[in-house]
């Protein structure tokens, strides 16, 4: 007789091993079903996902290394400290960041262990419904098959890079993020096709380490979905201070790999030109990932981009099969992934579980660092939303000072009538951590009169948050 659990879940990364914690967690018979897409240097199957094991961890861990290289090179002087002579090992930084990606996955297994959520290793897809039970197979790559029943079943399969026509990805020359992670020297000359998250950070990581990094980006504008004052101030200190060649309105021709690196021919403002380079990253975006799992078999619906069609909790068009991450609509960030993966296990057991899409952040690890929440300026001028904008720099803060990184500020968007804090945007350091609080006003619908009346600690980034508060007001202290 088949397996048979409350729940299954299809997919061990962000989305799919957090539904399966909460899942297990509200007491029901939890398995998650992981393809052994990632392995250990043992063979033995790595969770987490995109995220953990070729994302988000891993790319902060290099831009972590990265940061310090290029603060050492170029900041400490200022604090009276010399370092003639500074050297990067890549084979120790890669090595780190692999630790890191060891220690995190192996963490999700222990974590499995304590919820007792049953691990299934293998690729799973539906096969077909009996009474109430949808029956998934797992098929492992040894070869070996099994069906196990489930009364609910959630596709946590995530996302894989969109690769171009013409442009075939080897991970050692060409390379998408998998590769680009894990490049065993710096390249003399690197490009870079796409100037989004993955395009910035990743082209940061190598530019800081020593590449010539040229970015072809195929929008005439940069960073289209950020506030454009916080793009235009990207785009000055990437390109003027950091020297990112970022070349917008690209339109990729011809590229050719031979012993030489790579050509790619490429046309921008009406010219032709020929970029070659040692290594290319090719990150145009991910597409949802639903290869072979089995949804003609039970008629689960996938619209015209590739996603499995959800409502807003995530409910597919079957009963009891669910679908959260970055294989649904929405922005493919792992908390959304995995606050919709904790929404889906709360309804599963009758409970309010629920999502707010409008106060979801947005963080790119560059440096100076971009994160918001939120309306942009420019979405509320489309919209018609009358506003108040509040924006501060760093340059006058304290602590910034104290840092020796002023780049940067903080703006504040409230309504003009409610003063309902509608977005937030911050560039500059630490912007990650301090967007936190926006996200939290922004959850609790809270004024920018609220921000500005509360205590921030002195001397800290976050007075700069606290200031743009009150310059909605137009009553800033310091400033
Ligand atoms: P995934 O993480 O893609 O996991 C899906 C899992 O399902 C995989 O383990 C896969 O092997 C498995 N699977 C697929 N099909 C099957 C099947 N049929 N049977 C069994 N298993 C299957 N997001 C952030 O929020 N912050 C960041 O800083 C960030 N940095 C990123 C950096 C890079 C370089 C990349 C590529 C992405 C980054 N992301 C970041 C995005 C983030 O990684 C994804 O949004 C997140 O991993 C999506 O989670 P998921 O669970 O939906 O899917
Ligand atoms: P992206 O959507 O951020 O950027 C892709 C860029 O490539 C866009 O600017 C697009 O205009 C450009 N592009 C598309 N086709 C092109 C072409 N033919 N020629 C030149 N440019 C082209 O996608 P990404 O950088 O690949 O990242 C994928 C996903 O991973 C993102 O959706 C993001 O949500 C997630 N991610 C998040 C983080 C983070 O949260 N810090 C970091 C990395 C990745």
């Amino acid at each position: 007789m088949s397996k048979q659990f409350d729940v299954v879940v299809i997919g061990a990364g962000p989305g799919g091993y957090v539904a399966a914690i909460r899942a297990a967690q509200l007491g029901l018979s939890t398995a998650c079903v992981e393809s052994e897409s990632y392995a250990d240097p043992k063979g033995e199957v790595r969770l987490g996902g995109t995220c953990l094991n070729v994302g988000c961890i891993p790319s902060k861990a290099l831009l972590q290394s990265s940061e310090l290289y290029d603060q050492a090179n170029h900041s400490f002087v200022m604090h009276g400290i010399s370092t003639e002579g500074v050297k990067m090992d890549v084979a120790t930084m890669v090595r780190r960041k692999d630790n890191i990606v060891g220690q995190l996955t192996q963490g999700i297994k222990g974590l499995f262990k304590k919820n007792k959520v049953a691990l299934l290793s293998g690729h799973g897809r539906f096969v077909g419904r009996e009474n109430d039970l949808w029956q998934v197979e797992v098929a492992a790559k040894d070869g070996g098959t099994e069906i196990v029943e489930a009364r609910h079943v959630i596709v946590a399969t995530g996302s894989k890079p969109r690769h171009l026509d013409g442009i075939p990805v080897d991970n050692k020359i060409v390379c998408d993020n998998a590769g680009a992670l894990s490049f065993d020297a710096v390249p003399k000359r690197l490009g870079v096709i796409g100037a989004g998250v993955i395009g910035l950070e990743l082209g940061s990581v190598w530019k800081r380490l020593g590449a010539e990094v040229t970015i072809l980006e195929a929008l005439p504008d940069f960073l289209a979905a950020a506030d454009q004052a916080v793009a235009k101030e990207a785009w000055k200190v990437f390109t003027r201070k950091q020297g990112l060649d970022i070349q917008l309105g690209a339109k990729i021709g011809k590229v050719t790999v031979d012993e030489m690196g790579v050509t790619i021919a490429y046309e921008a403002a009406d010219e032709v030109h020929t970029l070659q380079c040692d290594r290319l990253i090719v990150s145009v975006g991910r597409v949802p990932n639903t290869d072979n799992l089995g949804a003609d078999n039970v008629g689960l619906k996938i619209d015209a981009r590739g996603r499995i069609e959800v409502d807003d909790h995530c409910q597919t068009n079957l009963p009891n099969v669910w679908a959260v991450g970055d294989v649904v609509r929405g922005p493919m960030l792992a908390h959304k992934g995995m606050e919709e993966g904790v929404m889906v296990a709360e309804r599963i057991v009758g409970q309010a579980g629920h999502v707010n899409y409008d106060a979801i952040p947005w963080v790119m690890y560059t440096h100076p660092e971009i994160a918001w929440v939120g309306k942009t300026e420019e979405q509320l001028k489309n919209e018609g939303v009358e506003y108040r904008a509040g924006q501060i720099p760093f340059a006058a803060n304290g602590r910034a000072l104290g840092q020796g990184d002023t780049t940067g500020f903080v703006k504040v968007l409230a309504c003009s009538r409610t003063d309902r804090i509608l977005g937030v945007h911050v560039i500059g350091n630490n912007a990650s951590e301090l967007i936190a609080e926006a996200v939290v006003a922004v959850e609790f619908g809270a004024s920018s009169e609220d921000l500005a009346r509360i205590c921030h600690a002195h001397p800290t980034l976050s007075e700069v948050m606290h200031e743009a508060a009150l310059a909605v007001d137009k009553r800033p202290l310091h400033f």
